[in-house]
C-alpha cells in the first residue's frame, strides 16, 4: 500500500489539473479523443484545464483543435513552428502547464484517459510520479512488441537510471517534479529516462493500451531509432567502454604477436615466419572494422556534444491559442 505524505493540502481538496497532449496530424481522432477526456475529467471534482500541442500538422488538425477551442474554454492551443518530434512537443507542453500536478499523454486513444482518477488518487497517496507502464497486448504487433522489448532490456543493462519496461509517456507529475524537469534542457530527450533520473518518489501504474481511435501510428521506425539513439547515447557511457575494452583487446592480442615474433627471432628460427596472407587479411580487416566502428562511437558522442553546446532551443512556437489565465476558467 502507498504510504501517506505529510503534503500540507487537503487530502479532498480539488486539485488544478493540466492535462498536456502532443498531437502530430491526428485530424481524424482528435474529436473524438476531446470527448473522451472531457467524459472522464468532467465529472472529477478536480479542475481541468487541456494544453494540446501541435505538432506541425499538415493534415487539418489545427483546424480540428482551432473549432476545439472555441467551443471549450479549457483548452490551450500551441501551435509548433514545425514537427519537432514527440519529446520536443511534450516538453513545449510541460513548460506551458500550470497545475498543482501535470497529467501528459498521447492524443490518439492509446492512453486511456479512463485511468485519470487512479493516477490522481495515488497523487493523493503521496507519489510525486505516478509513471504509467503499457501491458503487453495482442493489438501491439508483434515488431513493435520485440523491438520495444528489446530496447528496454538494452537500456536497462546500459543505464545506471532506473528505466522500467514498457513506460509510457502517460503520467502524472507534481508541480515540483515539472519545475524539476523544465531545469534539464538538454537538446537530446528521452523522458522515460530524465523523469526517473530526478528521483523524485515514484509508482509504477500498470495498464492495456487501447485502441488507436484513427489513423496510423506517427512513430516511424526513423523516429522510433531517433528515439533510441536519444536514449541509448545521452543515458549511458557503455558505448564509449566498449569502445575503449575492444580497442584494448587488440592492443594486447598485438602484444603477444610481438612478443612471439621477438622469440621467433632469438631462436632463430625466422623461416617460420612464411607470409599467412589469409589470417593476416582477417585480423587486418577486422582491425580496421573495430576501428571505424569505435571512431563512429566516439563521433556520435561527440556529435551530441556539438547540438548541446549550441544551445539551441528544444522547440519553437508559432501560435499560442487560448493563452489567457487558465485559472479564470476553472
Ligand atoms: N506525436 C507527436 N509528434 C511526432 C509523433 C507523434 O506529437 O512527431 C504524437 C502523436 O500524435 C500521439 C503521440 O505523440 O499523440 C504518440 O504517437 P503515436 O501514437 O503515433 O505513437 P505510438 O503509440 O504508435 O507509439
Ligand atoms: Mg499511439
Amino acid at each position: 500500500m502507498p504510504e501517506t505524505s505529510d503534503r500540507s493540502l487537503p487530502q479532498n481538496a480539488p486539485l488544478f489539473v493540466g492535462v498536456v497532449v502532443p498531437v502530430y496530424n491526428e485530424a481524424e481522432g482528435i474529436e473524438a479523443f476531446h470527448a473522451l477526456l472531457r467524459g472522464t475529467i468532467d465529472p472529477l471534482l478536480e479542475r481541468f484545464f487541456i494544453y494540446y500541442v501541435d505538432d506541425g500538422s499538415t493534415d487539418g488538425t489545427a483546424d480540428k483543435l482551432a473549432a476545439l477551442s472555441q467551443s471549450d474554454p479549457r483548452i490551450r492551443v500551441l501551435t509548433l513552428v514545425r514537427n519537432f518530434g514527440h519529446q520536443a512537443a511534450l516538453t513545449a507542453g510541460l513548460d506551458a502547464a500550470e497545475g498543482d500536478v501535470v497529467i501528459s499523454m498521447d492524443g490518439d486513444g492509446q492512453h486511456p484517459p479512463a485511468l485519470i482518477p487512479q493516477l490522481l488518487t495515488l497523487y493523493r497517496a503521496g507519489y510525486a510520479i505516478v509513471q504509467t507502464q503499457r501491458l503487453d497486448d495482442e493489438r501491439v504487433g508483434l515488431f513493435k512488441k520485440l523491438t520495444s522489448r528489446g530496447f528496454y532490456w538494452l537500456i536497462q543493462k546500459m543505464s545506471n537510471t532506473p528505466i522500467q519496461p514498457g513506460t509510457a509517456d502517460f503520467r502524472l507529475m507534481s508541480r515540483e517534479a515539472v519545475e524539476g524537469l523544465k531545469r534539464m534542457r538538454e537538446y537530446h530527450r528521452f523522458l522515460r529516462g530524465m523523469i526517473p533520473w530526478m528521483g523524485f518518489k515514484t509508482v509504477i501504474l500498470p495498464f492495456t493500451p487501447t485502441e488507436r481511435l484513427a489513423g496510423q501510428s506517427k512513430y516511424s521506425l526513423r523516429k522510433m531509432s531517433k528515439l533510441a539513439e536519444d536514449a541509448i547515447f545521452s543515458f549511458s557511457l557503455l558505448p564509449l567502454r566498449i569502445a575503449l575494452i575492444s580497442g584494448a583487446l587488440f592492443f594486447i592480442l598485438a602484444l603477444f604477436e610481438g612478443v612471439n615474433v621477438a622469440i621467433i627471432y632469438l631462436q632463430g628460427k625466422q623461416y617460420l615466419l612464411a607470409p599467412g596472407w589469409a589470417s593476416l587479411m582477417f585480423v587486418s580487416l577486422i582491425n580496421g572494422g573495430l576501428v571505424l566502428v569505435n571512431i563512429g562511437i566516439v563521433g556520435t558522442y561527440i556529435a551530441f556534444i556539438l547540438q548541446e553546446v549550441k544551445q539551441r532551443p528544444i522547440y519553437m512556437v508559432r501560435e499560442d491559442k487560448n493563452r489567457g489565465n487558465p485559472a479564470e476558467s476553472r
